[in-house]
């Protein structure tokens, strides 16, 4: 039986929380307040994911640098994949929050999308 110890991010509680599993399969979950605990917990051992936050280069903008995010959590083996594919990117002001930087985060089918304005000299 292996075990796995994770903190739940659930909430600023942040239940220790034992997973037991048994062929990479989970048999029972410990130590979660709430359900919530142990969905993420769940999650956490067989699929994790995260947001990838990164920025990408402006041009024409009254800013040089844009944050960007993926719009939906990617598997977490990808995370890297998808921060190397913002290297070449560069986009042209303006730009409005929720924009599409990138439409394919790495093949995970997932946007990058902007999370700042940026206005161009003629919007100043
Ligand atoms: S298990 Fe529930 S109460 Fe505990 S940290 Fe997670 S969300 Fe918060």
């Amino acid at each position: 039986m292996e075990k796995r110890e994770l903190i739940c991010i659930g909430c600023p509680l942040g239940c220790m929380i034992t997973v037991d599993m048994q062929d990479g399969k989970v048999v029972k979950v410990t130590g979660n307040t709430c359900t919530r605990g142990e969905k993420y917990a769940v999650k956490e051992v067989t699929c994790p994911t995260r947001i990838v936050t990164s920025s990408v280069r402006v041009s024409g903008g009254d800013i040089r640098v844009l944050s960007v995010k993926t719009r939906e959590a990617v598997p977490k083996e990808k995370i890297f994949d998808c921060a190397n594919a913002l290297k070449t990117v560069k986009v042209a002001a303006p730009v409005r929050i929720g924009d599409i930087i990138l439409k394919d985060a790495a093949g995970t089918g997932i946007p990058f999308v902007a999370t700042k304005n940026v206005k161009s000299p003629s919007t100043l």
